[in-house]
């Protein structure tokens, strides 16, 4: 989304915040609208993160992996030259490996 939509989208949760204040303060005393009203408020500003970091950790898992997932670098062990992407050598076990 871009910036006029943020916009939008935080004008959209301010009056729906102020629309549930007032709801649930008519029809709920005091004391109890109050719980009420942070206990929306909680649950729907973690349900917003968890919409959001999923958005913003898929970009970033995506910008994150892409070094990785690439053929450029290439692990030699550093005993018998296989070459492998393991901890450890698949052919001899050794630990040692080389960049090539
Ligand atoms: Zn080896």
């Amino acid at each position: 989304m871009d910036n006029k939509e943020f916009l939008a989208f935080q004008l959209m949760w301010i009056v729906i915040s102020i629309g549930i204040s007032v709801t649930v303060s008519l029809f709920v005393p005091f004391p109890y609208s109050w719980v009420i009203i942070i206990g929306i408020f909680l649950l729907m500003g973690f349900y917003m993160r968890n919409r959001m970091a999923k958005n913003a950790g898929a970009g970033m898992f995506g910008s994150l992996s892409s070094p990785f997932s690439g053929n450029s670098v290439n692990y030699y062990c550093m005993s018998c030259g296989t070459k492998h992407r393991e901890a450890s050598c698949p052919r001899c076990g050794s630990k040692m490996k080389r960049v090539g």
